[in-house]
């Protein structure tokens, strides 16, 4: 997958070219802007600056070992190896391991995912209402975003609501403060106060990296937008604004996550010198799929104006499938891979030849529900294939009770961590010991960790209590200070397993699984876990597209990344599947067939009863309608229900809006009669291959 060198056109060169100033690769999909970001690596390399010197930010994990994959094509795998290659977040996580005690954090602080917050929020909101507590949290996280603590969101709310919200974010912030943890959105905003704050750190930052890229520019928040900027500010005039983002205004579809496309309007005012290079060919799509594309954004208000051609030629047309229902839509789903398939083959515009791959299919569609219908039928009819966006591998319960683990030896003072380490599996610590415990230490101001061996609490609780707690937590530090010091794949797997050994994790699963298949599946998932974090210590990263080289690391400083770098596709090797993803999590990817699933009024754009449509709203469900079509290179499949289930029920299927703005004429959506018959014939074996319902 690595780029060519010589490839790339006069507006990609001087992009990669242009070292002296700040520089915005402004253009539509499929232009080569993620392209001009590996190139630009290769090229400060060349004009003399070492590896880590240089910070390319990408969107996903996934996408920065992607690049650093692409990267190594171009300088060589020593190089690539000391690339700063990372997401903001990842990025946060260097920055605060270093330098978080300048701000009062500890050494060794714990990263909270989205459960742990949700958690910690109902607990400080007294709160049992999980969809109350899950409106605070988007509330809170968009005021993060904006820069706000809770003393300014307080004086922002706009009701009564927003004020609640605002004094339960005081509290979350306390406790916070005393598990001595941090949120996802604290991973940026707390490296931004420190360069804010803090001239001897900033100016370590700003001359570790001399040059910063950002590839999806226009999906970042506006705190992520002023981190860059202070990464990049330098005090001499030189070495100042030595950035290049590149980026797409009519792909921004993270707004509902406090992305704000001003970050890209307000470029050009913050950096008078700004250079903006437009890119206009595309070098994925056919002429009928881009043709489709830019129809459709067109209906879109222009931010900036675009113009995006190709030279591949018209290709297939566009197809338009109409399906009874979500059963028959998977079913055509099914017949459209085995279809393509059976042809072996050529793109259109004969690109590439050869057996067509079932990784060369990807079914999108708007949200997660949709892919079920549909798993089901390519399971009946065997065909391989991975969710990619959906749940997370490190959602899983069993995954989490492990996380909870390995994050009390990252931070002992971690309370919700030690909760769930100490009653999973269960050890004979019951509800009483740890209200006492809980007690105690709220008054006290200590975490439970602390709390437990002290001798007034011994005073209060019974000698068989005292003595469980003070085995766990001696257990919890012995296992700690392995961890600090194994490293190493081998060594690493070998520890974690006796581990899961000591603490009878396997028996666990088998003991609260009514079916011993399911115990099983989750025991092998752990078995998985294990792996990649062996993989990890040992300082190799496999995931599909090959495999790199990191520094090596210690258990412990894996452990202290795993809330941050962790999802599915990360784990997977390369594999020869069909990828199911939602629209949002294809951004930046390609693939030469695509079916766009569920192509539906209500489904695309999405509405729920609740809320209104919005002008907004609209723009960016079409913008997503965009992101979706120009993910196909050769084939475009959309498809459309004519009923649809909708909660409980099933509901008259109106197609989309953006069906219509994508002007496929009469002759683009017909299909041969003869390609017809041979589909269908494929449709009725794939029906054939599902077993009739109970
Ligand atoms: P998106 O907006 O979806 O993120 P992008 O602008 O980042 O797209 P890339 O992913 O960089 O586009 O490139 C799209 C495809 O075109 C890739 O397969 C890439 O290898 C190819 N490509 C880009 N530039 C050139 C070029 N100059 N010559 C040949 N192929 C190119
Ligand atoms: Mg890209």
């Amino acid at each position: 997958m690595a780029d060519a060198p010589a490839t790339l056109n006069p507006a990609q060169l001087e992009a990669v070219h242009h070292l002296s100033g700040p520089c915005l690769v402004l253009a539509g999909a499929g232009s080569g802007k993620t392209r001009v970001i590996t190139h630009k690596i290769a090229r400060l390399l060349q004009a003399g600056l070492l590896p880590k010197q240089i910070a390319a930010i990408t969107f996903t994990n996934k996408a920065a070992q992607e690049m650093r994959e692409r990267a190594k094509g171009l300088v060589g795998p020593r190089a690539a190896k000391d690339l700063a290659v990372s997401t903001f977040h990842s990025l946060g996580v260097r920055m605060m391991r270093e330098d978080g005690t300048r701000l009062g954090l500890k050494e060794q602080f714990s990263i909270l995912d989205s459960d742990d917050v949700l958690g910690v929020l109902r607990d400080a909101g007294s709160c049992t209402d999980n969809a109350m507590a899950k409106r605070w949290q988007w509330t809170i996280s968009l005021w993060k975003n904006q820069g706000l603590d809770s003393d300014g969101a307080l004086r922002a709310a706009k009701d009564d609501d927003e004020q609640v919200a605002a004094r339960v974010m005081k509290l979350y912030e306390e406790r916070l403060a005393a598990y001595q943890a941090v949120d996802f959105d604290d991973l940026i905003s707390l490296p931004l106060k420190l360069l804010q704050r803090d001239a001897e750190a900033r100016a370590k930052w700003q001359d570790t990296f001399r040059h910063v890229l950002v590839d999806e520019y226009q999906d970042t928040n506006s705190v992520q937008y002023e981190l860059l900027k202070a990464l990049v500010d330098h005090e001499d005039d030189r070495r100042r604004g030595l950035f290049t983002a590149v980026g797409d205004d009519d792909q921004s579809i993270y707004g509902w996550r406090g992305a704000t496309i001003d970050n890209l309007k307000r470029l050009p005012q913050d950096w008078p010198r700004l250079k903006v290079i437009p890119l206009e060919q595309n070098y994925r799509s056919t002429g009928n799929i881009l043709r489709a594309a830019n129809n459709v954004i067109a209906g879109n208000p222009k931010l900036f104006e675009k113009k995006l051609w190709s030279e591949f030629g018209d290709g297939d047309p566009v197809r338009l499938l109409e399906c009874d229902g979500e059963e028959h839509e998977a079913e055509r789903t099914v017949a459209f891979i085995q279809g393509l398939r059976g042809q072996g083959g050529a793109l259109a515009d004969g690109r590439q030849g050869g057996q067509t791959n079932f990784s060369d299919f990807a079914v999108l569609y708007r949200a997660n529900h949709q892919s079920r219908v549909i798993e089901q039928k390519l399971r009946a009819a065997q065909i391989p294939y991975k969710v990619s966006g959906g749940q997370s591998f490190f959602d899983r319960t069993e995954i989490k009770d492990l996380c909870a683990w390995l994050r009390l030896l990252v931070n002992q003072d971690d309370d919700p961590a030690f909760l769930r380490a100490v009653t999973t599996p269960k050890r004979g610590i019951g509800h009483t010991t740890l209200g006492k415990l809980g007690e105690f230490s709220g008054k006290w101001k200590r975490s439970l960790f602390e709390s437990l061996f002290s001798d007034t609490l011994a005073a209060q609780l019974g000698a068989k209590a005292i003595g469980s707690l003070h085995e766990f937590g001696r257990y919890i530090n012995e296992l700690e200070h392995r961890a600090r010091h194994t490293q190493g794949s081998e060594d690493a797997k070998a520890l974690l397993l006796e581990w899961l050994k000591d603490i009878g994790y396997e028996q666990h699963l088998y003991d609260s699984e009514d079916s011993e298949k399911l115990a099983a599946s989750r025991w092998s998932n752990v078995m998985d876990f294990v792996d990649w974090i062996a993989k990890r210590c040992g300082g190799v990263i496999t995931q599909e597209g090959g495999t790199f080289e990191t520094e090596k690391q210690t258990v412990l400083q894996v452990a202290q990344t795993i809330s941050v770098i962790i999802s599915l596709a990360e784990r997977g090797d390369e594999q020869d599947v069909v990828t199911l993803s939602t629209l949002h999590a294809s951004k930046g990817l390609e693939w030469p067939h695509v079916l766009l699933a569920g192509i539906n009024e209500g489904l695309l754009p999405f509405k729920s009863d609740a809320e209104e449509m919005t002008p907004q709203r609209l723009e960016e469900e079409r913008r997503l309608m965009y992101v979706g079509i120009t993910r196909a290179r050769s084939t475009l499949v959309v498809s459309t229900l004519r009923r649809r289930k909708k909660g409980r029920e099933t509901v008259q299927g109106i197609p989309s809006r953006f069906i219509g703005e994508m002007k496929l004429n009469e002759n683009t959506v017909k299909e041969d009669p003869r390609e017809r018959l041979k589909r269908l014939r494929t449709e009725l074996a794939a029906r054939a291959a599902v077993p009739p319902p109970p």
